[in-house]
């Protein structure tokens, strides 16, 4: 297969992994190539995402090095040479888009500097806003990246909605009632690119992938990931999959119920953990604390942790609390799934130093015992390092893995 472009040598990204072929060798290929361009890895590490054999990985890596596509370091570290993509011109998209703003991050497939910008338009100011903007942050950031729209390879989309694995249609909103939900997102979308695979996903869930894949959650099997901001999502990944159920609606930990006789969800259930805990009701309870007292109240969530960390004892205990209650409901997630690592993303995954403890003392207390005592290695429990960008990042590593020639 010749990958070369009329601009020269460097290979080509799209001519690499879109050339139509039926070949189990050249399918092979592109899933290292995809592996490799997700992020460089030993042999073993991408022999693993790949789901291929080490010795299928080993002579496709040799022929690809041959073709000067990968590069492999001469020194051996403890777990083996890594594996790098070679000069390949290639611009990688990831969306995260949530009710009042949205993420883009960009990467050339061949180096790992990662360009982003957000912007204050999400899925509350209606599908037509948000399509257009995400669309024009795109064509900037992949021109930061010095190549253009011409280069993109794969744009993935996280949504803040449940969406059917199989369709990619929304299959339930939680009370976002400007959602068009006749309209399929990735049909809309696909109007900008048409000829760029677009793959959509709950926003969660990509976020949880991006951990994984970059994050506090590298090379782990077992990992639930909670997106804690204004409402409260989660990503669980079983087996080093996005686990998503039959409708989509795997791991909504923000609906679970923790008071039957609470305030009724913006879901349409009652007592839900985000109506305890959601980003809404920790602001209300600032207000209470401080009612009748003049003084500046924060106005949002990034303001309150920012109020918290600078010595604000009232929103640092209602945060504290929050984690701890949170940690109930992760306790519970524990019993039935027992991950490896809980991670705490979102807004509150930015005040991980002082919400992690408080978090992780209440899962210890409501989890089974097994979980942090048995002998083998212990349940962890961590802040994201990939903080707002994980959504973003996520899927832009999980739309690499579609393959366009099978899927479109
Ligand atoms: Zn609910």
């Amino acid at each position: 297969m010749s990958a070369s472009t009329s601009e020269g040598t460097v290979p080509s990204a799209r001519a690499l992994l879109w050339t139509p072929s039926d070949s189990v060798r050249d399918a092979n290929r592109r899933k290292i190539i995809r592996a490799v361009m997700a992020g460089p890895g030993t042999q073993v590490s991408i022999a693993r995402q790949a789901d291929l054999s080490q010795a299928t990985v080993s002579t496709v890596i040799t022929e690809l090095q041959g073709e000067g596509i990968v590069r492999v370091d001469n020194t051996e570290g403890e777990r083996g040479k890594r594996v790098r993509l070679g000069a390949v011109r290639g611009v990688a998209v990831g969306v995260e888009v949530n009710h009042n703003g949205l993420t883009v991050a960009a990467r050339r497939v061949d180096t790992s500097t990662v360009e982003h910008e957000s912007v204050d338009f999400g899925s509350d100011q209606g599908g037509a806003m948000w399509v257009r903007e995400a669309a024009r942050l795109i064509r900037e950031l992949a021109a930061q990246t010095g190549l253009d729209e011409e280069h993109i390879v794969s744009i993935g989309i996280g949504l803040p909605a449940a969406v059917d694995p199989r369709s990619g249609a929304i299959a339930q909103v939680a009370a976002s009632l400007s959602w068009d939900l006749s309209g399929n997102p990735q049909s809309r979308f696909q109007d900008h690119f048409p000829n760029v695979p677009v793959i959509v996903d709950n926003e969660a869930n990509l976020a949880a992938y991006g951990e994984q894949v970059y994050g506090a959650g590298r090379g782990r099997e077992t990992m639930l990931f909670v997106k804690a901001s204004t409402g409260i999502g989660s990503g669980l990944i079983i087996g080093r999959r996005i686990y998503r159920g039959r409708h989509g609606l795997a791991g909504e930990v923000g609906h679970l119920t923790m008071d039957p006789q609470g305030i009724v969800c913006r879901c349409g259930n009652r007592g839900c953990l985000e109506t305890v805990v959601g980003g809404t009701r920790l602001l209300d309870q600032v207000r209470q604390a401080y009612a009748g007292y003049r003084m500046d109240l924060p106005t949002s969530l990034e303001s309150m942790i920012e109020r918290a960390k600078s010595g604000d004892v009232v929103c640092r205990r209602i945060l504290q609390d929050a984690a701890r209650t949170i940690g109930v409901a992760l306790a519970r997630v524990c019993n039935v799934v027992n991950p490896e690592i809980v991670v705490l993303g979102g807004e509150l995954g930015r005040a991980a130093d002082f919400l992690v403890d408080p978090l992780q003392s209440s899962i210890r207390l409501y989890a089974l015992r097994g979980m942090f005592d048995s002998g083998v290695e212990p349940m962890v429990v961590a802040g994201s390092e990939l903080g707002l960008l994980a959504g973003a990042r996520g899927a832009l590593a999980f739309a690499l893995q579609i393959d366009r020639t099978v899927e479109l």
